[in-house]
């Protein structure tokens, strides 16, 4: 689901783009401190409309559009801009900065975005660079290109990058790389993988986005990363090709301090955890279709294991180190299918389920659409669950149609709630056809969950 939707944004940003200044050459920074947020998403993603998170002591940076800031204490969310009379909805607003990964490091904001100027109305690109800004968003300074050619990469820029211990980690061409923050991307060091093969678009794609020749080509077996951080590893999940010729996403860890990579763990078989349902990672947008691996609906990495929820199964913990898995809850009876999401203190579970599929109008089983879902039920991480929280009453004059589960921080959980507004004027008559007159008017509602109170708190709307 995650690939897919981040093989979405990629493109929707490429089309999306807005100009933006380069930026002066600065000089070279030195990075510190465990910039990777693992309980924010930043290696995952979000959905198509909120795309980055990153927190600080008081609050959290967020981009919806332009870039806002949530304060913790009043949850109250305003654009980082600061210009008079900025209306933020164009290239000249300070918070429009197109990030698609954002952290925070040493009091200042880091991002990183595809670059390109309008010179003399035609569009020239940069390629995709790494940049800072201080926490209001000016001073705007290059840190460093992450291309090492422009417009040479087929990876379409789909995993995010991260940045840990003073190192930016990102893929180019379907290779891991390591590169310290500031350095001359000439100098990262390969530490994974082997550089995709040129290929063809499929037809009817040539020049999409912007893009010609070999970006967009799936095959279904092209390395789709996940990076994370914890401890003295860098981790990147992908799908591999196993014995029985199937993909399965597979975790690799990376000593930052000897450099080796080790395989610590594939997404297990039925015969492994038992019958559960993996996301098919196939959608109605079958020319977006990243990896037809099996893969786990979410994970999280911590202490040398990785906890992970198994639809139609339970939560489980595998170690790392001695394969050993444990079933720490069986959902089942909570949630037939669910959503869950994890922190280094909790592990939530939300009772959604597919969604219908736009054209079968059957359950879209696998597919990274959902929908309904009424409570949140609240785990410890060894399995114990510690409340049931229902989402219902959210909302006085309408009714949510759907949840995304954003983060957790602390006690807190944020999710976006699709707050549709149906109205249903009846069906017409036009011509020989019967038109339903059913409308619905798209918003999102991003709310805060007390995990230890159940409290929920509204903090903005959005329309789409
Ligand atoms: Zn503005």
């Amino acid at each position: 689901m995650k690939k897919l939707l981040s093989a979405l944004l990629a493109a929707l940003l490429i089309l999306s783009m807005t100009a933006c200044d380069s930026g002066a050459g600065n000089a070279a920074q030195t990075g510190g401190g465990d910039e990777f947020q693992k309980n924010m998403h930043q290696a995952q993603g979000f959905g198509l409309w909120l795309t980055t998170f990153c927190e600080t002591e008081d609050g959290f940076y967020f981009e919806y559009g332009p870039l806002y800031y949530l304060e913790k204490a009043t949850k109250t969310a305003t654009v980082v801009c600061g210009k008079p009379d900025c209306k933020h909805n164009d290239a000249t607003c300070n918070a429009a900065i197109n990030a698609d990964a954002l952290w925070t490091s040493g009091g200042k904001l880091y991002y990183t975005t595809n670059d390109y100027a309008i010179v003399n109305g035609v569009r020239e690109d940069y390629g995709y660079r790494l940049f800072s800004v201080d926490k209001n968003c000016t001073n705007q300074k290059k840190i460093q290109e992450l291309d090492f050619e422009v417009g040479g990469n087929n990876s379409v820029h789909s995993t995010l990058p991260i940045c840990y211990r003073g190192s930016v980690y990102f893929v180019y061409s379907d290779i891991l790389y390591r590169v310290p923050l500031g350095e001359d991307v000439k100098k990262a060091e390969a530490i994974w993988g082997e550089e995709a093969k040129p290929q063809e678009p499929p037809e009817g794609l040539e020049g999409f986005g912007g893009y010609t020749g070999q970006i967009i080509t799936m095959t279904g077996k092209e390395p789709s990363y996940t990076l994370w951080a914890d401890g003295d590893y860098v981790y990147f999940m992908v799908n591999t090709e196993q014995d029985d010729g199937a993909q399965r996403d597979t975790l690799f860890s990376y000593d930052v301090n000897t450099k080796e990579v080790k395989q610590v763990w594939v997404t297990p078989t039925a015969d492994v955890v038992g019958p559960w349902e993996f996301a098919k990672q196939q959608s109605n947008v079958t020319s977006f279709t990243m990896s037809s691996a099996e893969d786990v609906d979410q994970w999280y990495v911590l202490d040398g294991y990785i906890y992970f929820f198994l639809s139609q199964n339970g939560m489980w913990r595998c170690s790392l180190t001695t394969g050993e898995y444990e079933k720490l809850a069986d959902t089942t009876a909570q949630a037939e299918y669910g959503t869950a999401i994890f922190s280094d203190d909790y592990m939530c579970l939300l009772n959604d389920g597919p969604a219908l599929d736009y054209f079968t109008k059957e359950l879209a089983v696998g597919s990274p659409q959902r929908a309904g879902g009424d409570t949140i039920f609240v785990y410890d991480l060894s399995g114990k669950l510690l409340k049931t929280l229902p989402l219902t009453g959210l909302l006085e004059d309408r009714e949510a149609l759907g949840y995304f589960l954003l983060f957790q921080s602390g006690s807190q959980l944020y999710f976006l709630a699709d707050a549709g507004i149906v109205t249903d004027n009846g069906p017409t008559t036009q011509g020989n056809f019967t038109v339903s007159g059913e409308q619905k008017e798209e918003h999102n509602l991003l709310c805060c969950l007390d995990l230890e109170t159940g409290e929920i708190t509204q903090v903005m709307e959005f329309d789409h």
